[in-house]
């Protein structure tokens, strides 16, 4: 690891002021991610904020909406009464995230944050136009059994990582941050980039914006959500292929479908054409295969990652079928 230099702070246009202006300055709230990239060398801060201090840790309900502050831990969001009422699919997501001691340490906004697990940007002694834009992307031609069948670019097929982001895309969760020029709010779905020629580019966040809190609207949809994960092992473990699924039924049809995926995209993938094909519909095996088809549209496989076509497309059906139940 190399050096780096320390600082905590209490107050948060401190943390923004000591961010913004410094390329090399990165915030510190949890460190599961940051920390271990830093060992791997592919994160290269001269200067870590560390953000514990500052007041975002709050979770709070209100008629319209569950306020997660950015600084809540995954554990206490995932057993908070509720956010299992009213968001159980975003319960779900992190509970089937990471492993226990992770979860007790990691940050929401750390988590809405992590960078992509492709082994190839992981490992400095290979190609990837993410880490080292120009260089090259090992894993179109490599191991790519892990990797995108939508969303990717000639550049970069990564997948993204967070199954909390999944769930919060689903239910038109709003991110509100803070930077250098004030307050903004950004919509989830707005907030990561397709890799297309510039995989190093990643979300909306401009320099020494900090993510403060998540906004996600009650409805009933989200209060009927589920979160499925598919991965090679039972815990401890990325997403094969994940889906979000939330639907308000009224009189034997689906009013309204939220529908996003995971693991099959460079972000977490919402399925509009999906979630349209659903509306006004009585739920049954026929309609949700015909939206599973819908929602991996367009989708083109590697080689080795093609069974997440079929996997992703049966996934859907099933978690459909949950929240239809
Ligand atoms: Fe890098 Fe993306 Fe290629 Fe992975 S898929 S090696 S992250 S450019």
């Amino acid at each position: 690891m190399r050096p780096f230099s320390y600082t905590a702070v209490r107050e948060p246009n401190a943390a923004i002021a000591s961010v913004a202006g410094r390329a090399g300055a990165r915030y510190l709230a949890g460190g599961t991610n940051l920390i271990d990239l830093m060992k791997d060398d592919v994160e290269r801060p001269t200067l870590l904020v560390d953000i514990n201090a500052l007041p975002f840790s709050a979770i709070e309900t209100t008629p319209e909406r569950v306020r997660i502050g950015a600084l809540a831990r995954m554990s206490d969001v995932a057993d908070h009464p509720g956010v299992i009422r009213d968001l159980p699919s975003v319960s779900q997501a992190l509970l089937l995230s990471a492993s226990a001691q992770l979860r007790n340490a990691a940050s929401i906004g750390g988590n809405l944050m992590q960078r992509t697990r492709c082994a190839y940007f992981r490992d400095v002694a290979v190609a990837c136009n993410k880490r080292a834009p120009g260089e090259g992307c090992a894993a179109i031609g490599g191991v790519n059994r892990l990797h995108a069948v939508l969303g990717g670019s000639d550049h970069c097929i990564c997948v993204h990582a967070s199954d909390l982001a999944v769930a919060l895309v689903a239910l038109d969760a709003t991110l509100h941050a803070h930077g250098p020029k004030g307050e903004r709010t950004i919509p989830l779905r707005d907030f990561y980039a397709l890799p297309g020629a510039t995989p190093e580019h990643e979300t909306a966040l401009t320099p020494g914006e900090l993510i403060v809190a998540v906004d996600v609207p009650r409805s009933p949809a989200a209060a009927n959500s589920h979160y499925l994960k598919i991965r090679d092992r039972a815990s401890y473990e990325f997403a094969l292929v994940s889906v979000a699924a939330g639907l308000e039924l009224a009189g034997g049809v689906i009013r309204e479908a939220r529908i996003a995926l995971g693991g099959v995209a460079p972000i977490p993938w919402r399925a509009r054409a999906a979630e349209a094909s659903l509306q006004g519909a009585a739920p049954s095996p026929q309609a949700f295969a015909r939206a599973a088809e819908l929602a991996l549209q367009g989708a083109r496989g590697q080689g080795l990652n093609d069974f997440k076509i079929a996997l992703a497309r049966r996934a859907v059906v099933r978690a459909l079928s949950t929240v239809s139940a």
